[in-house]
């Protein structure tokens, strides 16, 4: 029988039915007015996931690594200093991209499984008096450790230094699925993939500017072409595109962003509240722990999960797949062999995620780990049977 089990991986996630139908369109003409007619209102609702009125958004055929090519290539020139925190293997590569770029990045090394680190970017700030950073990196949501940052904080310790360097946020694999208020933590860029949150097929980069980030882009000298914001905005604002969109996607777009609207943002972030803290008391019952250092950096769309000495994530994840036909994340760069993750995220409801749970449950007592057959499914059952949403609906 083909496969029918549902993906714990954190992205690319499940795609509901309904998506792949809206993804799959015959061609149409994206330079006609009925393109405009679907796109301009489109670009407006984006806006409500990224949790801003006063930026732009823009959508790019490319994943999110595209995305931060566009935060800073439209924004900064080569030599500009940016300041950086590492703490899982994406900030790392963003990193990586600005090194690659010619910027100087200021880089601040964290354990994996801690946030942003709040304090550090407050005294770098406050040391730069000569105003050098130009911008503020962080990763909202760590996906190679499970680690959700405060993105609040750090546009405090901004402020606190009085600094005027530009906020650019990863959120790829938060947005659309945990809150982001994008004003109101005067974030300049965010980026956002269609592969997460929005549970469609890899393939669309999607950037939010603010005034300021868009004030930059007259006189940022770093190349771009492709991922020119210039052009992608002044297009969009007239519902057409600078070169040929990826039709299907865009169609698909719509769709995510209706259902993500009809479920409302408030539910969508408390589901997946509630989905992520059902697996973290199945974690816990299972005797073992996650990266987070601390509960409050915790993530809602993605649990990473230390394996006990002595055993290899890899091997885990590897037979998961081969034996139960069900894939979880393995461990990325300095954590590789050393935990694995479980994405909950996008398309996911509590009973999805107890098949997970007991697939990992099951792969694990096959590979000789110290738990109980049962015990974080029966933790997850506690958890889902006092706080499903269905049931409060009816009462
Ligand atoms: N940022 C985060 C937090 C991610 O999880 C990912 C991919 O998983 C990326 C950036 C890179 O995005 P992509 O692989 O779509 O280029």
């Amino acid at each position: 029988m083909e496969n029918q089990n549902p993906v714990f991986i954190p992205g690319p996630t499940n795609i509901p039915e309904r998506l792949r139908k809206a993804m799959s369109v015959p061609t149409w003409d994206h330079r006609s007015p009925e393109f405009g007619r679907m796109f301009v209102p489109l670009l407006q609702d984006l806006k409500q996931p990224f949790g801003t009125t006063r930026g732009d958004v823009a959508v790019f055929t490319a994943s999110g690594t595209g995305g931060w090519e566009t935060a800073i290539t439209n924004t900064l020139s080569p030599g500009d200093t940016v300041l950086a925190a590492r703490y899982g293997m994406f900030s790392h590569r963003w990193i990586d991209l600005c090194e690659r770029h010619g910027l100087d990045v200021k880089v601040i090394d964290c354990g994996w499984g801690e946030g942003a680190p709040i304090a550090a970017y407050r005294d770098a700030l406050a040391a730069d008096t000569d105003h050098r950073i130009k911008a503020v990196l962080s990763v909202h949501n760590e996906t190679a450790t499970g680690v959700r940052s405060d993105v609040g904080a750090v546009r405090e310790a901004m402020d606190a230094a009085d600094h005027p360097a530009m906020l650019f946020v990863d959120g790829v694999s938060s947005i659309g699925s945990m809150e982001f208020r994008m004003d109101d933590w005067g974030v300049d860029m965010a980026v956002a993939g269609s592969q997460k949150g929005f549970m469609l097929a890899t393939g669309l980069a999607i950037v939010a500017a603010s005034p300021k980030a868009q004030a930059a882009m007259e006189t940022a000298q770093l190349p771009r072409c492709y991922f020119d914001l210039r052009d992608m905005l002044a297009a969009g604002g007239k519902g057409s595109y600078p070169y040929t969109p990826a039709i299907g996607l865009i169609e698909g777009l719509r769709e995510s962003v209706n259902m993500l609207l009809a479920e409302g943002l408030d539910n969508v972030h408390a589901r997946h509240f509630r989905i992520a803290e059902g697996v973290r008391r199945a974690v816990a019952a299972w005797g073992m722990e996650v990266c987070a250092r601390h509960p409050e950096l915790n993530s809602d769309t993605v649990t990473a999960i230390m394996v006990p000495d002595g055993f290899d994530s890899t091997e885990l994840v590897n037979y998961a797949n081969e034996t139960y036909g069900v894939s979880f994340g393995i461990g990325l760069g300095q954590v590789a062999g050393q935990l694995f993750r479980i994405g909950h995220l996008g398309q996911m409801s509590d009973v999805m995620a107890l098949s997970g749970i007991a697939t990992a449950e099951m792969a694990m007592k096959d590979l000789g780990y110290p738990i109980e057959l049962g015990s974080g499914v029966a933790a997850a059952q506690e958890y889902y049977r006092a706080n499903s949403a269905v049931a409060q609906r009816k009462t």
